[in-house]
């Protein structure tokens, strides 16, 4: 599933970008093409203005309309090719070629002396006019711009240019369009895919974590309700008997009941902090008070554990949930009643050190491994020989503790020596 995502992102991911690059690489194409375009095009123009501003019509000459038709180019032969002035106006318009026809095409001069056979002008004439009539014509494989002008004085003239340039350098940019583009997709796909993979790291351990939680969950319930079943089924062999003999099982059920109606609790707890649903109702709350408070009902539980139960309770003040946070605290002391063997002694301490607050549950039961430290705030963790002790839990305690701790903004840790005891302690800021 995981390897079908990831693929999937990054195809995604190389899609998309090369739907950009193809964006960015056809706006820089015409943009280009337009630029370029636009240059040939005024020379082109400027071309034209500037010979009939030199070579002016036969109207504005000072000979007036006798000029002989074929243009007035100032040697008064008639012809534009034949005059030597063509050649300083050829200097200055290297990339542009003229050519002069008839109104039937035929050539009439050709100062630059371009080889024109090919070039159909008999096919322009026709549209020929003022303004110019412009297209783009393919001659013997390479591309030219003509612009036909049917001058003031009746005289066809042809300007155009060659767009080999333009062809190349649209061309080179294409190229580099493509392979940088190409490479580009290909790298992004192969970053893509490490990404996607990177990032699908902590996705893919919360899912196998809740994997993990809803087979322990499944499992941790099905042992109570089988316990339920087998008693229930026990006593309906026996359905004249009454509830004083079946007392044994009757209790088994009420127990197991209990068990499996706080592991329900401990579950909704725990899926309604995955949810970010954990409602909490925070005020300032005296913890020490809270604590004491706590403490009278937790004494008689560690008394009639025989234990010895102290508090230490130091006057500090937090902003958090008080039902949440003397949960957390009861569990906590649960724990240590729960562990500590007869004899042994629980402290329950609340002090304030530096700008946090400290709520420490001390015990002297038989402590916790170092191996074993981090992972008694997983979800159904239970060390083994406490399991084997079968001393009652769910595992989930201390998983709840740690989401209350975090979501009053405070921290939950532990520190212990094996065989020396365990002390919790839950650090939250002061509010002053
Ligand atoms: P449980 O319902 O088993 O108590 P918790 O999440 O509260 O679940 O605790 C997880 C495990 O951590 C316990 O099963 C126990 O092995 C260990 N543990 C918790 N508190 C103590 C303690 N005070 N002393 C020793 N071991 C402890």
């Amino acid at each position: 599933m995981f390897r079908q995502v990831r693929i999937r992102l990054s195809l995604w991911y190389a899609g998309s970008l090369a739907a950009i690059l193809i964006a960015i690489g056809l706006t820089a194409y015409f943009v280009l093409r337009e630029s370029i375009d636009s240059e040939i095009n005024s020379s082109i123009r400027t071309t034209y203005s500037d010979f009939t501003t030199k070579f002016p019509p036969p109207n504005t000459n000072p000979r007036g309309n006798d000029m002989p038709r074929g243009g007035y180019d100032g040697d008064g032969d008639g012809k534009y090719g034949s005059n030597g002035d063509y050649g300083d106006f050829n200097a200055r318009t290297t990339d542009v070629f003229f050519v002069f026809t008839d109104s039937a095409g035929t050539v009439v001069s050709n100062p630059r002396q371009i080889p024109v056979t090919s070039f159909a002008f008999a096919d322009y004439v026709g549209a020929a006019d003022r303004d110019g009539s412009w297209r783009d014509v393919r001659v013997d494989g390479d591309n030219y711009r003509l612009a036909s002008y049917l001058s003031p004085n009746g005289e066809y003239i042809h300007i155009g240019r060659s767009l080999a340039a333009r062809d190349a350098q649209l061309d080179k940019l294409t190229l580099v369009l493509l392979t940088g583009g190409l490479a580009g997709i290909v790298l992004a796909t192969g970053g893509g895919l490490w990404l996607a993979g990177r990032s699908l790291v902590p996705i893919r351990r919360s899912f196998d974590m809740q994997r993990q939680f809803v087979s322990d969950a499944s499992h941790e319930l099905r042992t109570p309700i089988a316990v339920v079943q087998a008693n229930n089924e026990l006593m309906l062999r026996h359905p004249e008997q009454t509830i004083e003999d079946n007392l044994d099982q009757a209790e088994a059920i009420a127990i197991e009941t209990e068990h499996l109606t706080r592991l329900i609790e401990d579950l909704l707890t725990l899926a309604r902090g995955d949810e970010g649903r954990l409602a909490l109702q925070k005020t300032d709350l005296d913890l020490d008070h809270l604590m004491g408070e706590l403490g009278r009902d937790v004494a008689p539980l560690a008394e009639a554990k025989g234990l010895t139960f102290k508090t230490e309770l130091a006057p500090v003040r937090v902003e958090g949930d008080r039902q949440r946070i003397r949960q957390l605290a009861y569990i906590l002391l649960d724990n240590a009643i729960k562990y500590t063997p007869a004899g042994g002694t629980v402290t329950l301490t609340t002090r304030k050190n530096g700008r946090k607050a400290e709520l420490t549950v001390r015990d002297t039961g038989p402590g916790i491994a170092p191996e074993h430290q981090a992972r008694v705030f997983d979800r159904f963790f239970r060390i083994d020989d406490v399991r084997t002790h079968s001393v009652s839990g769910t595992g989930l305690g201390l998983a709840i503790a740690k989401l209350i701790a975090e979501t009053n903004h405070g921290t939950l840790s532990v520190r212990s020596e094996p065989g020396q005891g365990a002390a919790f302690t839950f650090r939250l800021s002061v509010k002053e």
